[in-house]
């Protein structure tokens, strides 16, 4: 029986022998996105990440898709209208998982910022995106917001905006991006920490790597190498030897699932934090609402991050005082996320305005840096540095094709032209419900129809309360890289976050699913589910 350990042990195999254009560092959306460019262009090209794609800041994000309005407070114009540019590539390449939604600006005396100086933020936002806008700003009146958002406060409410900006699922944006790369002939590696680079005469060569899978240590030779470690990035140059001052600035933002009942989901409001001005965004996803988020600096561990109950209380804070119909408390919460920002280092500069802009940097020994930027911005970011590296190099070719090639082969169809041609194929006996349909094709876009066929006849739902099918345990343990039970619950299919309350009978039986497909032994399977359980617990509980 074919066990994930003999597996990964010919893919080590393979790795040693191979000689690389580039090894990159890091599987959070930065090493992704370049990851993707470099194999499009011909790059033979290796990515290493420590624990699972976008396990750290690429999966704890609020999920937008966005010029940012606040960058325009700041007058970053040019920030803002690249990423507003980098919105309409994203729709274009991955319409299944990029929403378009209607966010939703509530002007109440005393709380918000002035409508003047909002209307002017927005018309500027509608100027700046203008060549790939979405619908323009619209003005919503006092009844008509009560209608719209009947639980927000209606002592000062004089009404609100309405703008369109998007979201998306950030982990599987950051998977989507290394699996197009694979199919580029990219060679992806989770579980796998690059531990010490290899040196000679001064010049990084190569790095040393220990699979976590299999307990072993190899290492394997590149020409060129790039981190993009993000918040981890400090570590690396403290690693690589050359570098003396801090890279990264790190700030810790904070979200929460509350139960989405009372809110209304056809809107993505956008309140201002009486406390410090912050925007906090509630951001309707799946049966939660998530809230979010908080910006404080931070320079502890990022491998030991916990979100706080003052983090929660200031959070609920806000939310409560748009919305006091809703008496959120503590209790309410289900679960919380803190991710860290990895900010291009500002001597003295305070953490909300500091840069979110990028650099690329190539140290005394040869290594590049890649940090900074924004999910929104990753494409871009990518280019740059495979540009510089194709440059470095003196090979691979000069155009970019990732504002063109769609992610998971999604073909130019409308998501719900592409649902209905594939209920027709599915119709009959054993067919997944609309809902199931749909879920498959946010996920998963063209390549819904190898789940499906995986699938079979077999197209059994894991819960009645959710969307996700048996067959995807097979689909991410075999096409997707998950090689743990915590790989597949949190980042392949969000049910660790979607789960109410614990449900031990259905993970017991998902980790036997696994422990069949991967070939663990009893003591993995038991060691696979205490992992499960600690992230569990730090979902829901929080310190001090
Ligand atoms: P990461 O995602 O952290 O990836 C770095 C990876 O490197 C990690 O997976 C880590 O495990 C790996 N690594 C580290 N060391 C090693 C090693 N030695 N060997 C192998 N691997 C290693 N941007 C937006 O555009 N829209 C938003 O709505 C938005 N919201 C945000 C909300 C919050 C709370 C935060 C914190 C950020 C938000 N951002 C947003 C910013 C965005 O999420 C980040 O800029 C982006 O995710 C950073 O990606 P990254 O790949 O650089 O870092």
């Amino acid at each position: 029986r074919v066990t994930i350990k003999a597996v990964r042990s010919a893919f080590v195999d393979r790795l040693e022998r191979e000689y690389f254009d580039l090894v990159i560092i890091g599987g959070g959306i930065t090493g992704a996105a370049v990851a993707r460019d470099a194999a499009f262009r011909g790059l033979k090209t290796v990515i290493l990440e420590k624990d699972d794609f976008a396990s750290g800041t690429s999966g704890k994000s609020s999920r937008m898709i966005h010029g940012g309005l606040r960058y325009l407070e700041q007058l970053r114009f040019a920030l803002v209208r690249e990423s507003l540019r980098e919105r309409a590539i994203l729709l274009r390449i991955a319409p299944h998982m990029v929403q378009t939604r209607a966010f939703l600006l509530p002007f109440i005396k005393g709380l918000s910022q002035s409508p003047a100086k909002l209307c002017l933020g927005l018309f500027l936002y509608d100027l700046l995106s203008s060549p790939w806008g979405l619908d323009h700003f619209t003005w919503l009146s006092r009844n008509t917001l009560a209608r719209c958002a009947p639980s927000l406060r209606r002592e000062g409410a004089y009404g609100a905006a309405v703008y369109r900006d998007c979201t998306v699922d950030d982990a599987r944006l950051t998977l989507s991006t290394v699996l197009s790369g694979v199919q580029r002939g990219l060679l992806a590696m989770n579980h796998a920490p690059v531990m010490d680079f290899i040196k000679e005469r001064g010049q990084a060569v190569g790095v040393v790597v220990r699979d976590d899978v299999t307990g072993r240590s190899f290492s394997l030779r590149g020409r060129a190498l790039l981190a993009a470690a993000g918040p981890w990035t400090n570590e690396v140059t403290q690693m690589e030897g050359t570098i003396k001052d801090p890279l990264v600035r790190v700030s810790k933002g904070v979200h929460l699932l509350v139960p989405l009942d009372c809110l209304n989901a056809g809107y993505v409001p956008v309140l201002n934090s009486p406390e410090d001005r912050r925007h906090i965004y509630i951001i309707p996803w799946q049966n939660y609402a998530l809230l979010g988020t908080t910006d404080t600096y931070f320079d502890g561990d990022p491998d030991a991050l916990r979100v706080t109950r003052a983090e929660v209380d200031y959070l609920l804070g806000t939310v409560n005082r748009y919305f006091p119909k809703l008496r959120l408390r503590a209790e309410s919460v289900r679960g919380a996320t803190a991710g860290l920002r990895p900010l291009v280092h500002q001597a003295g500069s305070r953490e909300t305005l500091s840069s979110r802009e990028h650099r690329l940097i190539q140290t005394g020994s040869g290594v590049f840096f890649l940090y900074g930027g924004k999910l929104t911005s990753h494409r871009l970011m990518a280019r740059e540095a495979v540009d510089r590296i194709c440059a470095f190099l003196v090979s691979g070719g000069t155009l970019c094709f990732t504002p063109w090639k769609r992610l998971d082969n999604v073909p130019g169809l409308d998501v719900d032209e592409f649902l209905e041609k594939l209920g027709k194929v599915r119709s009959g006996t054993g067919s997944p419900d609309r809902r199931s349909l749909l879920h498959l094709v946010r996920t998963y876009g063209g390549r819904a129809c190898e789940v499906l066929n995986m699938a079979n006849q077999e197209c059994e739902k894991i819960h009645p309360d959710f969307n996700v099918l048996w067959a995807e345990i097979e689909y991410a343990a075999t096409r997707e890289m998950a090689c743990s039970l915590t790989d597949f619950m949190v980042r392949r299919s969000h049910l660790g976050y979607l789960m109410d309350t614990p449900d031990e009978r259905m993970v017991e039986q998902i980790a036997d699913r696994m422990s069949t497909l991967l070939g663990w032994t009893p003591r993995d399977k038991d060691r696979e589910l205490d992992r499960y359980w600690s992230w569990d617990r730090n979902m829901r509980t929080f310190s001090g």
